[in-house]
């Protein structure tokens, strides 16, 4: 019997490390062969199928397992105990970062990544991060679709499976032009934004083309103790984006900053560009645009930004609802600046790094 847990008297509940937990919550938590599925952990029953009342008749604890017996149900419940302690988070803690202050940043050639310990760990760092470099992936088209495709599924767009970033005549979206862009993040007027992003670089600029990358977080946690009701209005407001062209229009409401229930940052968007006129309550509006304008300096402020000129053979995968990338303006004449770009789902990621 473990020294941390003490089982009350019948009916009440559990004691572990000073907390106590109900009848309900051990019946609710209980992982035995005939609640949860063991190969998959999926549970087995509906939380209606639960008495409304429950009581215990008998508990004990051999070694991490509870072994509690439920009334009215007679059930025989496991319970491991460990599980009750904690809040499970899915990812690990992002490591925030400004331009001179970061954590490691993933390098690894495209070849090192095949052995499964070398990936783990570049897709880990990633999660930190918000961002891990490959080299010498192969200059091939749609080559940046097979990389993702090795830990991850692509999700196409309206743009296709692989879009290509280059200056192209008659152009009708800013990325395919040869104008620098703001930091910003990608699609926010896709429902969801798609949630990391793959940059593949092919043909580099002669002049220009700087890639730039901030820290969406660490701007907002700087907004965040700055000035609070600012902070307060980015997450409490969601405001319309679109993209619209020819062939579709593409409309979502977003939240700039948004957070879980525990006040931790889920997401960042900003899109200067596919960002709508406001259409807030006429008591917000003006508080709501001197918020986005005072987040909109600080993520200009220098002391966020990390610059750097991607090589052919490069590919950059950095988080979208995280991190803002942006570049510097490039001669789009002088010789082609080629990068081919697909979006992955942020759950295969972080399955494949936990397997
Ligand atoms: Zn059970």
């Amino acid at each position: 019997m473990s020294e941390n847990v003490i089982v009350l008297g019948t009916g009440t509940g559990v004691r572990v490390n000073e907390r106590e937990f109900s009848a309900l919550v051990l019946r609710d938590a209980c992982r035995c062969a005939k609640c949860v599925n063991v190969g998959t952990d999926q549970r087995l029953y509906d939380i209606s199928d639960l008495p409304r009342h429950v009581t215990i008749t008998y508990a004990t604890c051999v070694g991490e397992t509870l072994r509690v017996v439920f009334a009215p149900e007679g059930h025989e419940g496991e319970i491991p105990w460990r599980r009750l302690l904690a809040r499970t988070e899915p990812r690990p803690k992002a490591a925030l970062w400004c331009g001179d202050d970061r954590p490691h940043f993933a390098r690894q050639t495209a070849e090192a990544l095949e052995d499964p310990a070398v990936l783990k760990a570049w897709l880990h760092d990633f999660m930190r991060a918000g961002v891990a470099f490959a080299t010498d992936v192969p200059c091939d088209d749609g080559e940046v679709a097979r990389f993702g495709e090795r830990f991850a599924f692509v999700r196409g767009t309206n743009y296709g499976r692989v879009f290509d970033v280059r200056a192209v005549a008659n152009h009708d979206h800013l990325a395919y032009s040869d104008a620098g862009l703001l930091p910003h993040t990608d699609n926010p007027y896709r429902d969801p934004v798609p949630g990391v992003q793959l940059l593949h670089c092919l043909q580099a600029a002669a002049v220009g083309g700087e890639t730039v990358l901030v820290d969406g977080f660490a701007a907002a946690e700087a907004l965040r103790r700055e000035n609070p009701e600012a902070f307060a209005l980015l997450t409490n407001h969601s405001v319309l984006f679109r993209y619209h062209d020819s062939h579709c229009d593409i409309q979502a409401r977003q939240a700039l900053i948004a957070c879980d229930d525990t006040g931790a940052l889920r997401r960042v968007i900003y899109n200067n560009r596919a960002i709508q006129p406001l259409d807030l309550p006429d008591n917000i509006c003006d508080a709501y645009l001197a918020a986005y304008r005072r987040f909109a300096v600080m993520l200009k402020d220098p002391q966020w930004r990390f610059g750097t000129i991607l090589k052919p053979g490069d590919l950059m995968m950095f988080d979208n609802e995280r991190l803002l990338h942006g570049r510097s303006a490039y001669d789009g004449a002088q010789y082609a600046r080629h990068l081919q770009g697909c979006y992955v789902d942020r759950d295969a990621i972080e399955s494949t790094a936990r397997i």
